[in-house]
């Protein structure tokens, strides 16, 4: 097979496997508070703002997304939140 064989059989075979993310990455859709630029009361918080595909499953980091996005509403409402890492 040659190298353009190669490539065209990628582009025609390549698929993601179950991990799609990234396509509203921190930086250049959202920023680091999830806020989308140029929208105002509008977060994104979910795989599609990991600035980079990771490299293991996306489930954790989603949840993780979530959770900082819990925390971000409710710093914003004045709610105090709970720090895993302080007992009591
Ligand atoms: C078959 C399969 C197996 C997997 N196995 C693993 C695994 O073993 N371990 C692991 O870590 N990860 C696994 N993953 C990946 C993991 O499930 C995803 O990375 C994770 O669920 C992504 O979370 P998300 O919130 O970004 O997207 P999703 O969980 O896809 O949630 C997106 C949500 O947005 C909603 N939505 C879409 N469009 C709109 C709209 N216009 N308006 C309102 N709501 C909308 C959808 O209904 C959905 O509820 C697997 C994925 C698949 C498909």
């Amino acid at each position: 097979m040659s190298k353009g064989d190669g490539a065209t059989s990628a582009r025609e075979t390549a698929m993601t496997t179950h991990h799609p993310c990234g396509t509203c990455g921190i930086g250049s859709v959202v920023d680091a508070e999830l806020r989308v630029f140029g929208v105002d009361g509008l977060r994104v918080a979910d795989a599609s703002v990991f600035p980079r595909i990771t490299r293991s499953n996306t489930n954790a980091p989603a949840i993780m997304v979530g959770e900082k996005a819990a925390d971000l509403l409710k710093l914003g409402k004045g709610v105090a939140i709970y720090d895993v890492r302080k007992p009591g």
